[in-house]
């Protein structure tokens, strides 16, 4: 668990910049312009804070990109590897600057032709798309998704290795919430102690601890209650936080038994989980690559249908993770996507039927070259618990 955590390597920062130079280049598209959040992360190294004050780095697609921040905070921004490494020029804007406009000046002064598309980082401001678009009238504008969505969605060993990380430190934590005592408690309560443990694990921050007990298993992204957990029903525990900037995503079911051996799972419960475990992992040994997106979903979804739960899976089956929990790839019909080494995603099929029970089992899974890569490793069967 001290095993030294791998960290991204500045000249990493370098690569990616220019394979995304390369991209803009190849598709005929002027410049990208990252602002807060993963994607700039991803470019730059840089976990800058979401403010209403611009910070962008501006990509032209064959020139000298440039890191537009506010004065206040330039130090940070000049510390990270791109501008530390010399690869971007640091233009530190003071408050009465229009700061979108400095980035239409960077823009200008570029020497790719006007007339081309621009890219905006998928998740920027409004208040920021709308300013820009008041400064590059006649420029339209783009996702940065376009080109980055691709780049983003085959991970790297360094990637991989803070994924692995953060999955078995998750799966600590599923481990040690079955093991403690669940009854008589609220789900409210549950949900605190899961975000502590993923913070103890090793997480610098739980983004989120579903406890879904009883009834409120059939909602999928059920909000952690003051219902009081009783014996005999089911627990879907999703949780998932990140480390080293990737992130922790897993789930599974549980069934509390209390002190009554005749509390165990009814029949029709083990009929749907059984079904699941299966669906769940003839999903995950359809993973190699070539494989499309949509056809993980297929299986999944087929073998769910066939033992006439069909109408009980309301969901995709997965969903790309990295810096985001939720990004590219989608495990959903239409993705015709073929899969990649490297590429990592969610197989999280589950069932619910309203008012009564639900299930749901979720692993991440790397394709990997000969096959599925599963991160997570904690038992995919019901966890039958004493509470
Ligand atoms: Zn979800
Ligand atoms: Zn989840
Ligand atoms: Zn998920």
């Amino acid at each position: 668990m001290n095993a030294p955590r791998p960290v991204i390597p500045d000249a990493r920062y370098g690569e990616r910049l220019a394979r995304t130079q390369a991209l803009l280049h190849e598709r005929g598209i002027a410049a990208l312009l990252v602002g807060v959040g993963a994607d700039l992360r991803y470019l730059a190294g840089y976990v800058a804070m979401p403010l209403e004050r611009l910070t962008m780095l501006v990509l032209p697609a064959g020139s000298r990109p440039s890191l537009v921040a506010p004065r206040l905070e330039a130090m940070a921004a000049a510390a990270t590897p791109l501008v530390r490494t010399g690869l971007v020029d640091l233009v530190a804007w003071d408050e009465t600057d229009d700061a979108h406009a400095i980035v239409a000046g960077l823009l200008a002064a570029a020497p790719e032709p006007s007339n081309q598309r621009v890219l905006v980082s998928d998740r920027l401001w409004a208040m920021h798309v709308l300013g820009l678009e008041r400064v590059l009238p006649g420029r339209g504008l783009g996702l940065a998704s376009e080109i980055l969505g691709e780049l983003r969605m085959v991970k790297d060993p360094d990637e991989l290795a803070l994924l692995r990380l953060a999955a078995h430190a998750a799966d600590r934590v599923v481990a040690q919430i079955a093991a403690g005592r669940l009854i008589g408690r609220t789900e409210l309560d549950v949900s605190r102690e899961v975000r502590e443990r993923l913070v103890a694990e090793g997480h610098e921050s739980a983004e989120f601890a579903i406890v879904a007990s009883g009834p409120n298993s059939a909602s999928p992204h059920h909000d952690a209650s003051d219902r009081v957990i009783g014996a005999g029903e089911p627990i879907v525990l999703d949780i998932g936080g990140a480390l080293g900037g990737y992130c922790s995503d897993t789930t599974r079911t549980l069934w509390v038994t209390g002190s009554n051996p005749g509390a165990g799972p009814t029949p029709e419960f083990r009929a749907l989980f059984d079904c699941l475990r299966e669906a769940q992992a003839e999903a995950c040994t359809a993973v190699r690559p070539g494989v499309a997106c949509d056809a993980i979903d297929a299986v999944a979804r087929g073998r769910i249908t066939a033992d006439g739960h069909g109408p009980g899976f309301i969901h995709r089956t997965g969903h790309g993770i990295g810096l985001e929990t939720h990004e590219d790839p989608y495990i959903v019909a239409g993705n015709g996507e073929p899969l990649r080494p490297g590429m990592t995603f969610s197989v999280e099929p589950g069932i619910y039927v309203a008012g009564h029970h639900g299930a749901r089992i979720e692993d991440i899974v790397v394709c990997g070259r000969d096959g599925p890569d599963l991160l997570n490793e904690s038992s995919r069967d019901l966890w039958v618990v004493a509470g």
